[in-house]
């Protein structure tokens, strides 16, 4: 079956910018629950003849209005789980928060191919804002800004070279 790619990070990085900008097709997978569907958070994506599954796991709903944290641990949970690749994505304008460190420490114990990905990225001037997320331990930032669609091709290479 398909390569599953699952975007994990805190609310209002940008993660749902980015999955919209690279699904494809919507795939609705529909729950045991009668009409409930989660056709927001997978879709089929395609990238120079690989074709894989796209999960944008901030769209999963939480069972109770839970703390972030609580949130993001669950998300990350899932990524750890199920995807193939984990495309971690940061606030290139706020900068390492907490609950980043938090979920980066999980990740890292996961030892699954993760790409730290630092979004709002627009022009040079931010550039040097990446360097810091090397403290994260997961290798090398790579900035996006997934609203003006910058740096999307060069992420997406690094996605399926991990395939
Ligand atoms: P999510 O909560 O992680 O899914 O984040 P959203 O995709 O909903 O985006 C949160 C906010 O950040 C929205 O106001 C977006 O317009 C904004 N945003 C998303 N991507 C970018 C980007 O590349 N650059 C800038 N400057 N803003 C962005
Ligand atoms: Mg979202």
């Amino acid at each position: 079956s398909k390569p599953i790619v699952a975007i994990v990070g805190r609310p209002n990085v940008g993660k749902s910018t980015f999955f919209n900008k690279i699904a494809g097709k919507r795939i609705s997978i529909v729950e045991d629950t009668p009409g409930v569907t989660r056709d927001r958070i997978y879709a089929e994506a395609e990238w120079i003849g690989n074709t894989f599954t796209l999960i944008d796991t901030g769209g999963i709903e939480p069972f109770t209005k839970d703390i972030i944290l609580h949130q993001m641990r669950a998300q990350a949970e899932i990524a750890i789980e199920t995807a193939d690749v984990i495309v971690f994505m940061v606030d290139g304008r706020e900068g390492i928060t907490a609950a980043d460190y938090e979920v980066a420490n999980m990740l890292r114990k996961a030892n699954r191919p993760t790409l730290v990905v630092v979004n709002k990225i627009e022009g040079k001037s931010l550039e040097n804002n990446a360097f810091e997320f090397y403290n994260l331990g997961l290798g090398e930032p790579i900035t996006i800004s997934a609203q003006q669609a910058l740096g999307l091709g060069d992420l997406l290479d690094e996605i399926v070279a991990l395939f």
